[in-house]
């Protein structure tokens, strides 16, 4: 049987270079020569997962199919790569340990003393390894954080080891770095990439490639310079150029032949020829848009845009589709009072309320709601952005002006959201909401229904509380509609209002499933009426 080859990427000099990007990038050309990839991440933080970490801290928790809470980089990897990912493509330094002492506690190491090496390293490798039981060709795995942190010691450990076990033809490592340009000397600095490498080789690793993130062209004397003092051929020193959109990330490797020594370096010389023409048409429409449209996300975690990635990107795959430039606008759902409407619009032409947790900023996504319900303006509402529709609904239509949800109002007399049964006992935080794939029957005739094309679907969740099946009647009979039940439990998971362009509410995100050739189809036609009004 073929050996599974693996390749790391680690990052140094400084966080938030975009490991994940190239990481997917390269998953995403390996893949489009006919490559089976996966990409998995590991973290070295302690949290067991991210689902118990704020979003301004972390960025967006993204969840998979079979319900994980993970890094936001597993959600580039599926929107680059068109997989699913699962719980198994993303450990963390906590989840390892958890394993280590379950099986102490066991009594699994037979009076063993525990240590970092062997006990923790196996077990990195073991996660590193579970996923080879998948049928694939290469396993790419994202080092979260720096070389040289100290959490990450027992990961890059890990690596060495596999590195050496495997071999060269079957193990390699990338480096990310950063090349920093001065403006006063007019001149790009090596010395912070020279410095990271030779952290890397204190660990005994010798990076087989090195990608240097630059916003200058790097001339032959610095790609000289940096293979020198590296160790790294100066064919393996790969530029990545500042581009303007992430998607564009792929080709541009593939023009500095980054694919091509991947290949080479893992003698998997008869690879096939590169097929990113779709991607590249893709590509070419976000370059060249025909209509540009302004749509509000609202939301209270605005301050970081990474904390609605999903959101952001599946307009953007909509967008590129569509030929249309999508101007996001970031509205911080605390602010939102009538002033703040009435300067914002009528430059908005839809809205998306995201999704969220707790108190903080609900009247504002009521108000901004109810304004665009009564002007017709499209409207998306994900999860909390849903039950805030739900919520409005009952205040301004049914006339129930204390109406809302038991997460923020526990007293109120019209619960029409509230605590889902099987949540009300439970009282550990981490893993505990209503979590992955849920199936669900569509309405016939509806615009959720002519934007899907299809009666079952399956979407995923992050959720603890739910419409109240109790006010159904009340609400469909003044106009806002249940269109999506699960079939299983009967949960309302979409609610549309019918005499409007498109009012869509869904307990669910669909932000997770989109991907840049497979875009979400309640974005599309959110986007597609839109550019249908603009056009009236
Ligand atoms: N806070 C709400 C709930 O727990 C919505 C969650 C969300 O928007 N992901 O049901």
């Amino acid at each position: 049987m073929p050996v599974i080859k693996h390749i790391f990427v680690t990052g140094g000099v400084t966080s938030s270079l975009g490991k994940g990007i190239i990481a997917a990038s390269l998953g995403r050309l390996l893949l489009s020569r006919g490559y089976r990839i996966t990409i998995q991440k590991l973290d070295p933080y302690i949290n067991i997962d991210p689902g118990t970490m704020n979003p301004i801290e972390h960025g967006e928790c993204f969840v998979t199919d079979d319900g994980a809470e993970t890094d936001l980089d597993l959600g580039h990897y599926e929107r680059f790569l068109d997989i699913t990912t699962t719980q198994a493509n993303n450990t963390t330094t906590g989840k390892v340990y958890h394993h280590v002492i379950t099986k102490e506690r066991r009594g699994d190491y037979l009076g063993k003393t525990v240590q970092v090496i062997p006990h923790i390293t196996d077990e990195i490798k073991q996660c590193i390894f579970d996923l080879e039981q998948q049928n694939l060709d290469i396993i790419i795995t994202e080092i979260g954080g720096c070389v040289g942190d100290i959490e990450s010691l027992p990961f890059i450990e890990a690596i060495r080891q596999v590195k050496w076990e495997y071999g060269e033809k079957n193990c390699l490592v990338i480096h990310l770095t950063l090349l920093p340009y001065l403006h006063s000397t007019q001149e790009i600095k090596t010395k912070p990439t020279q410095h990271s490498v030779k952290k890397l080789l204190e660990t005994g690793i010798q990076p087989d490639i090195l990608i240097c993130r630059t916003s200058h062209t790097i001339t032959p004397s610095i790609r000289q310079k940096i293979s020198l003092f590296c160790n790294v051929a100066k064919q393996d020193v790969i530029e990545a150029k500042d581009v303007d959109t992430i998607y564009a990330v792929p080709l541009s490797l593939h023009k500095e032949g980054f694919d091509l020594r991947v290949l080479e370096k893992l003698s998997l010389s008869k690879y096939k020829p590169l097929n990113m023409n779709k991607w590249d048409k893709l590509l070419q429409h976000y370059y060249h848009p025909s209509h540009t449209i302004h749509v509000g996300i609202v939301g209270k975690y605005t301050i970081l845009p990474d904390a609605y990635k999903s959101i952001t990107e599946a307009l953007c795959h909509a967008g590129m589709h569509l030929k249309c430039k999508i101007n996001i606008h970031f509205l911080d759902a605390e602010k939102i009072n009538k002033e703040y409407i009435d300067q914002h619009f009528p430059l908005l032409e839809g809205v998306i309320v995201a999704p969220g947790f707790g108190n903080r900023g609900i009247q504002g996504k009521i108000r901004i709601i109810k304004h665009v319900r009564e002007n017709h303006i499209p409207f998306l509402g994900i999860c909390l952005g849903m039950q805030c529709a739900v919520v409005e609904f009952a205040q301004n239509v049914l006339g129930w002006k204390n109406a809302s949800s038991t997460e923020y109002d526990p007293q109120t007399p019209y619960p029409v959201i509230d605590l889902m049964e099987k949540q009300k006992n439970i009282i550990h935080k981490g893993g505990s909401m209503r979590l992955g794939a849920h199936p669900c029957a569509l309405r016939k005739h509806t615009k959720t229904w002519q934007a899907y094309k299809k009666e079952n679907i399956k979407e995923r969740h992050r959720h603890r509380y739910e419409f109240n099946y109790k006010y159904l009647a009340q609400f469909e009979q003044k106009g806002m509609q249940a269109v999506g039940i699960n079939p299983e439990n009967k949960l309302i998971e979409i609610v549309e209002i019918f005499h409007h362009p498109f009012f869509i509410g869904t307990q669910f995100h669909p932000e997770y499933k989109s991907t840049v050739l497979n875009p979400h189809p309640l974005f599309i036609q959110f986007i597609h009426t839109i550019l249908l009004s603009c056009k009236n």
